[in-house]
């Protein structure tokens, strides 16, 4: 199946000169979803997963479907202040700025074998920051995968030393 025609190009979407990609008609069909998600987890072939990591707020999608065919737990990293217990937060730049992505303080024990999980991997500074909190709190990261990589933007050489996988490239 040629999942490129579940993803929606938006153009000026959310400002003037950029083209969202948009997940929306993929997460619409139960078969481009799981063929998706077959994609995702023939890619880690078999190895074995403690805790997938999904990363606000269309990484959720994936990561809670991975984490339950994994047997794995879903953990969620999210904007500042939305956690409500102890957080540990990481920053990354921004167009214009910083931002900001926290994770509870007890969601990885140490050694836990993690899968990081976002929708797409645009410059890398998302994925970088979150890979920056699994490993503080002691997490061995298995693989950083995405449905889409939008290789242009060279999003993957932040985070090389991981193994990576994309379901799609742009
Ligand atoms: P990065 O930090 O790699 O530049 O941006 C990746 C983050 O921005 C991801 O969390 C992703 O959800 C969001 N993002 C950036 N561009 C797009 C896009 O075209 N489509 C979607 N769905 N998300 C995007």
């Amino acid at each position: 199946m040629a999942l490129e025609k579940y993803i929606r190009n938006i153009i000026d979407f959310p400002k003037k000169g950029i083209v969202f990609k948009d997940i929306t008609p993929l997460l619409g069909s139960s078969k481009a979803t799981s063929e998706c998600l077959q994609l995702l987890l023939q890619s880690l072939d078999h190895q074995k997963i403690d805790k997938v990591v999904g990363v606000e707020s269309r990484g959720f999608f994936f990561a809670t479907l991975l984490a339950q065919q994994l047997n794995a737990g879903f953990i969620p990293v999210r904007k500042p202040k939305k956690l409500p217990f102890d957080t540990i937060s990481a920053s990354y730049e921004l167009e214009y700025g910083f931002d900001s992505l926290e994770i509870h303080t007890d969601a990885i024990q140490p050694g836990d074998k993690v899968l990081i999980h976002d929708d797409v991997l645009a410059t890398g500074g998302t994925a970088k920051a979150v890979c920056e909190l699994v490993e503080q709190l002691g997490g061995e990261i298995v693989q950083v995968n995405f449905l889409m990589e939008l290789s242009f933007l060279n999003g993957r050489e932040k985070i090389k030393e991981y193994p990576f996988f994309a379901a799609i490239t742009y």
